[in-house]
């Protein structure tokens, strides 16, 4: 034969998740830690990985990671499951949850994966949008999942990627009307410091995610958990890969979360870079910034895209750009780097704004002109 068969039509319309691969001196594109694992937990690692059999299959259960994030959170190993990254026990709940006939309801903007593993799972999507704060359109969503045909919700909290988060009583009220599998991703948690876990007793369909990506500094090793009920979590076992999560990562993540206190230090700094960028941001003049209670800041400029070109191609500066995504027009989010990749981040921003104040002058179209915002442009 000298052709291939078609895959599943449904993948015509699927574009690879563009998980950019660009290089900068300053990367503040995916919400990472901006160190490496700390010092003491990699001399510890490099102790034990003479001791490593690389030519055993990992423990399917990570029964050692799940026993310290149960007693963590004051539950039983049945009512966790470690899995290859957060975005894996994601697609597993689709999996199990999802899939043909079934249905995600989620509130865009928010995180791309939901989308995707919806569209590859086979599982219909019910998109209902953000408000202009991007608050989550409660009185909507209630009415929706009131038709009683939602299968699945999926609410980031924090939101990724606008930073803001949904409050409590939303979640309750949508947790009361529906016995859908409510996915309340916090995968910002050590940021935020807010979590749905005291309601888990209440609401057995709520499950909670959460990662080692962003403030455990392990995004390269693909750690992830959730927390759910016991029926929940033994579901969820039936169609995941038995042996996803590796030995090594198994040990580098049961390492770190005996040691996390190590991590709170750098966590705080976090919190404090995320104020500087705010501030520094709101300070420079023509650009709205969203609050947030995540370890990034998303932000709305002109001509972002352009913006955005300029950073990475004059300063080496890498962010994200989701100015042609829906509901987020013209807006780049930076992720909380060092205090030097901050001081970076915003020196380049203030250039650029200056250049094109500059540039506006000269070309008579002042901005003040244009907006009638003159206070803040300083005419
Ligand atoms: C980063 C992130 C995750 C999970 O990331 P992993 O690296 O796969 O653990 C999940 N949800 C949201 C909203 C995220 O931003």
């Amino acid at each position: 034969m000298d052709r291939i068969r078609p895959p599943r039509p449904e993948l015509e319309y699927l574009v690879p998740y563009d998980a950019k691969d660009i290089k900068a001196e300053v990367m503040l594109a995916a919400n990472e830690h901006p160190a490496n694992l700390p010092g003491e937990i990699v001399e510890k690692i490099s102790g034990w990985l003479r001791e490593l059999r690389f030519n055993r299959y990992p423990d399917p259960m990570a029964s050692r990671l799940r026993e310290l994030i149960a007693e963590a959170n004051g539950l039983e190993p049945h009512n966790v499951l470690i899995g290859n990254g957060g975005d894996e026990l994601i697609f597993e709940l689709l999996l199990a949850w999802g899939g043909p006939g079934r249905t995600l309801l989620d509130c865009p903007p928010t995180f791309a994966m939901y989308g995707i593993d919806a569209q590859v799972s086979g599982t219909e999507l019910v998109r209902i949008p953000r408000g202009p704060e991007f608050e989550v359109d409660a009185e909507a969503v209630l009415a929706r999942l009131a038709e009683g045909d939602i299968d699945v919700v999926m609410i980031s909290q924090p939101n990724n990627p606008t930073g803001n988060l949904t409050p409590e009583t939303v979640l309750i009220d949508i947790l009361n009307v529906t016995d859908a599998l409510v996915l309340v991703d916090e995968a910002y948690f050590e940021f935020s410091r807010q979590t749905m876990r005291p309601h888990m007793e209440r609401h057995p369909n709520l499950v909670i995610l959460r990662t080692f990506s962003k403030a455990f500094s392990l995004a390269g090793l693909r750690v992830g958990y959730v927390l759910g009920h016991e029926d929940v979590i033994r579901e969820l076992t039936k169609v995941r890969q038995p042996y996803s999560v590796d030995s090594f990562a198994q040990w580098v993540a049961a390492s770190v979360f005996r040691d996390r206190v190590v991590f709170q230090q750098a966590i705080r700094d976090i919190m404090r870079g995320r104020d500087t960028l705010m501030h520094g941001l709101s300070a420079i003049g023509g650009i709205e910034v969203f609050p947030s209670e995540a370890n990034f800041v998303l932000f709305r400029v002109e001509h972002a895209a352009a913006l955005w070109r300029d950073l990475l191609h004059n300063y080496s500066v890498l962010v994200r750009d989701f100015s042609r995504s829906a509901g987020l027009d013209d807006c780049l989010r930076v992720t909380v780097g060092s205090d030097e990749e901050n001081d970076r981040f915003l020196s380049a921003v203030e250039d650029i704004m200056s250049h094109r104040r500059a540039s506006e002058i000269l070309s008579g179209t002042e901005a003040h002109v244009r907006h009638g915002t003159a206070g803040e442009l300083g005419y």
